[in-house]
């Protein structure tokens, strides 16, 4: 008997870790653990479960824990839906003004993965979610620059770019609000800023869709992370062609990004009158 499946037995039987459908089925599908309990003892299991559950956040969906690179979920199985929890937040910088969206950047043909929040040096950057600091790297003048990688136990990764310093350490444990670094303009960066990522299983997401940097709240209690939800990242059309009767909102939603970032996106407001084959950019 192994452990993945005393650990997907125990919790089919007693729910005492509430994981969906899918998450059971990741556990099924895990690597296998050939370390072998002696007696079925329900105590000792749930036990050895809590053991494995501090390795890392999120351990029930994530293969892997890796302190060198960002993106590395090369094993990770991509659940149709999950539900992200973002009570507990704390917003990274007290600042409000973007600078720069999520999206594909025509100008320079290639996506951003992030959102960009006006920051100056030394501005305390904090912690999103309690969560565990995965990735403490400088890439130099390229890309992130001095960077900061935390993985959260609702499951998602968030990643702060072009800091002056960095405070913490790979392994560590941070709370929601947490300072993690100071505000900078390290690597490709034109005037200090924080490049802010969220990400599921290495799955951008416009944070945008969960953080109102101009309110400091965040947009709902959660957000729906959907497999081929177009605005996810990359993955859904960039750009749509509007049809006779269309409206901001019902385009919006089709396209899972916001109203307001439609308009932000496309340049215009909500009342701007849509023209049957004007195309708006989505994401
Ligand atoms: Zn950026």
């Amino acid at each position: 008997m192994n452990l993945t499946w005393i650990k997907t037995t125990l919790c089919a039987a007693t729910a005492m870790v509430s994981l969906n459908t899918f998450a059971q089925d990741l556990i099924a599908r895990q690597a296998p653990i050939d370390r072998k309990l002696k007696s079925v003892d329900s105590l000792a299991l749930q036990k050895q479960i809590r053991v494995e559950q501090s390795l890392y956040p999120a351990f029930d969906i994530y293969p892997s824990w890796n302190t060198k690179q960002v993106h590395v979920y090369g094993d990770a199985i991509i659940p149709e839906k999950y539900v992200i929890d973002l009570t507990g937040f704390c917003m990274p910088t007290e600042q409000t003004k973007i600078n720069d969206v999520f999206g594909y950047r025509p100008r320079r043909r290639r996506a951003h993965y992030g959102l960009d929040v006006k920051v100056y040096v030394g501005d305390t950057i904090r912690s999103a979610f309690d969560g565990k600091v995965r990735v403490v790297q400088n890439q130099g003048r390229r890309g992130y620059g001095k960077y900061i990688v935390i993985r959260h136990d609702n499951g998602l990764e968030t990643i702060y770019g072009h800091l002056s310093k960095q405070l913490v350490k790979p392994d560590q444990l941070v709370k929601a609000g947490e300072p993690i670094g100071l505000g900078g303009n390290t690597g490709r960066s034109t005037g200090s800023h924080l490049h802010f990522e969220t990400r599921f299983l290495g799955i951008a997401i416009d944070p945008a869709l969960m953080f109102d940097f101009e309110k400091q709240d965040i947009v709902a209690d959660t957000y729906t992370f959907e497999k081929n939800k177009k605005g996810n990242g990359g993955k859904g059309n960039l750009f749509y062609k509007v049809k006779k009767g269309d409206t901001l909102s019902r385009i919006a939603a089709r396209q899972g990004v916001s109203v307001s970032q439609l308009c932000r996106l496309n340049h215009i407001t909500r009342r701007t009158i849509l023209r049957p084959g004007q195309v708006l950019r989505c994401s």
